[in-house]
């Protein structure tokens, strides 16, 4: 049924609209957006939000659905399928209520993802991330190794139905005797992944964390570097000449940055990590705003909106460009920015609505009045 809704303000994925917007919905998809204040023929149903800002929903494109953020990932080769479940349905409630309505899911176990993609906001999924026998993340049962066995991984990914494919460019700290610094797959292995992932209309995201694994994933044309730290032993150091390519090539860095604030001085490194990815803003990267969900105490489901806040105070976005990196730039990212990330017709209905301005002041997005999902209030 038609129906519309009514606001205050709105943040279109790109830039603030004056004048009471009022947005009308069919079949789940906004069908017309009147900026000019008209009042609408009598028989349309329309809810008015008042004194709020409405926004397209938030795209998280990086979290972990199976993860417990309280609980110790490697142990997650242990759990039951039905707890897996529960925990995943559980962590995508939590993020539609924070106004999330798509998740990208980078690494599940058994590609149990695929199975919770009615649990509330649209769910993409990657399966078992792609790494190296004993390599970061093999608890979730994605090893392969060389040529042959990254191509067999990736086409059994495309034929499970994934929306993305995600691939181990490096180690990570959440795997015990795994070094972020540490190169796992050569650029030749990574291009034969994004071969056969392209060839199925498919995006690749790369977790790289050391600067050689970043390089390799930006030679071989991967869509997304997520994390992209340049981490190394004595801290962040960026290879600059790679940070150009990335730029030229047009490939997004996911930071990965999100987290709920936790009450302590952020680490040397973090602030590290930011002052470079506001570095790599003015150069023309294009960052995209996620969590990382799942992997810690402070990546809970709902963290996305402290990390816009963080774009717009510390990586130098402004409020626009902050909310950009986390609605239109994210869908953008995914693959799915024809439908995704904006407020404009023939898009999906996947509508947020905050109290006050988040246009002065980011803050308002964590007062969350109305989430809605496919045009239904949630
Ligand atoms: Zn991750």
């Amino acid at each position: 049924m038609k129906h519309a809704i009514r606001a205050e303000r709105m943040f279109d994925g790109e830039r603030e609209c004056g004048g009471a917007p009022l947005v009308v919905i069919a079949d789940g998809k906004i069908v017309d957006v009147d900026l000019s204040g008209a009042r609408p023929s009598a028989d349309l149903p329309v809810t008015d939000l008042g004194d709020v800002t409405l926004l397209p929903g938030l795209v998280d494109s990086h979290v972990h659905l199976g993860f417990d953020p309280a609980g110790v990932a490697v142990d997650l080769q242990h759990d039951a399928e039905d707890v897996m479940l529960e925990r995943m349905r559980a962590n995508a409630v939590e993020a539609l209520r924070a106004g999330i309505t798509t998740v990208r899911d980078l690494g599940d176990r058994s590609y149990l993802t695929l199975r919770v993609r009615d649990a509330g906001p649209e769910v993409l999924v990657a399966g078992p991330p792609v790494t190296t026998t004993g390599g970061h993340c093999w608890f979730l049962g994605g090893e392969a190794d060389g040529l042959d066995g990254v191509r067999a991984a990736v086409t059994e990914r495309v034929e499970r139905g994934v929306d993305v494919v995600k691939i181990m460019a490096t180690g990570g700290s959440v795997t015990p005797g795994s070094s972020p610094f540490h190169q796992q797959y050569t650029t030749e292995e990574l291009r034969a992944g994004v071969e056969i992932a392209h060839a199925a209309g498919i995006p690749v995201a790369v977790h790289a964390h050391g600067a050689s694994g970043i390089a390799a994933a930006v030679e071989a044309g991967v869509d997304s570097i997520e994390h992209g730290f340049f981490l190394a032993p004595g801290g962040p150091v960026v290879d600059w000449a790679t940070v150009e390519t990335l730029v030229r090539k047009e490939i997004y860095v996911s930071t990965t940055t999100a987290r709920r604030p936790s009450g302590e001085p952020m680490a040397p490194v973090s602030v590290k990590v930011r002052e470079n990815f506001a570095r790599m803003r003015e150069l023309g990267v294009r960052l995209v705003c996620s969590s990382d969900a799942g992997v810690g105490p402070f990546k809970r489901f709902d963290s996305l909106p402290h990390g816009i806040v963080e774009f717009g105070e510390l990586l130098g976005f402004g409020t626009a460009g902050a909310l950009a990196s986390a609605t239109s730039v994210a869908a953008n990212a995914c693959g799915i920015g024809k439908r995704k990330g904006r407020i404009a017709p023939g898009y999906d209905a996947d509508l947020l609505a905050v109290a006050g301005n988040p246009l002065t002041d980011l803050k308002a997005l964590l007062d969350v009045r109305a989430v809605f999902r496919g045009g239904e209030r949630v």
